[in-house]
């Protein structure tokens, strides 16, 4: 294999997925051994990391060191293993359920650690795994309609969310545009900070018929006149009732703290980094 160019296949183990048949999973676990594939990641030094729901079982499919954890703890336990170990490109992945809900306190602690590892949550507005409760997503229609519980508590917007941690990169994507989910990953991937990208997926069993088409219909790409660099324009973005998909925010990386692994705002320092520190005094 050494020496081999990588197919997204190459990325794979033998598990077959247990998700329902058209569940949004499958393009995001499609987009993201393509985007492996695009950045020749190695296998070897590839490690992912999730917590608990339909979701974050995809860790077992992906050709890594790969952890399937427990509730809402995927983001510190990624943090030890890159801290430990900084050479793995690290990917953490979840539900809504799971990362918003009993995992939501870990998100603006990673945010302002930025520590670089690339956080995808595939939101599909429900808890899939435990059959079919509201999540902190899910919208308050659905709510109504199906008698589910916390009817008049707002849907959570993540995007919103990780922007006003102080988030660096913070992009949207759907899990039915596998081009741009691609895209998305790659750009994600590369980022030399704690890098967020919100998935809208489908659950075909426990949302109606047709929802992950809605999602779609409710979304618009950026222009490509956006600037990712501006926060204000950003926030506006997300605050938008419409989904905006694309790179809604990247911090620019200056050169030193590229050099270091980080992207200028906290910036991250590995063990190594941490050794060969100047301490004042000395
Ligand atoms: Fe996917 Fe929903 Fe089935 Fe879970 S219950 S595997 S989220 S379609």
């Amino acid at each position: 294999m050494k020496g081999d160019v990588l197919k997204a296949k190459d990325y794979r183990t033998d598990l077959q997925p247990v998700w329902c048949t058209g569940c949004g999973d499958f393009g995001v676990l499609k987009g993201l051994t393509q985007a492996l594939a695009d950045l020749q990641v190695d296998p070897d030094r590839l490690a992912v990391i999730s917590g608990i729901g339909c979701s974050s079982r995809l860790p077992g499919y992906v050709r890594a060191y790969s952890f399937n954890s427990i509730h809402g703890r995927a983001l510190p336990i990624a943090t030890g293993l890159k801290t430990a170990r900084p050479e793995l490109t690290t990917i953490v992945v979840g539900g809504d359920g799971d990362g918003f809900s009993i995992g939501l306190g870990h998100i603006p602690h990673a945010v302002r650690r930025n520590t670089p590892l690339t956080y995808v949550v595939m939101d599909n507005g429900i808890y899939g795994l435990t059959k079919g409760q509201a999540s902190p997503t899910t919208d308050l229609e659905a709510k109504r309609s199906r008698g589910l519980a916390g009817a008049d508590d707002e849907p959570l917007n993540p995007v919103l969310l990780v922007l006003s941690s102080g988030g660096g990169f913070v992009a949207r994507t759907h899990a039915g545009n596998l081009p741009h989910m691609r895209a998305i990953f790659r750009e994600a991937i590369q980022y030399p900070g704690f890098a967020f990208v919100h998935v809208l997926a489908g659950c075909v069993t426990y949302q109606p018929r047709g929802y992950a088409d809605q999602l779609l219909e409710r979304s618009y790409e950026l222009p490509a006149d956006y600037d990712p660099a501006r926060p204000e324009q950003a926030a506006a973005a997300a605050r938008d009732h419409r989904f905006a998909l694309g790179v809604l925010y990247r911090r620019p990386v200056t050169e030193r703290s590229e050099a270091r692994g980080g992207d200028g705002h906290a910036e991250w320092m590995s063990p190594d980094d941490v050794a060969r520190r100047d301490l004042p005094g000395e």
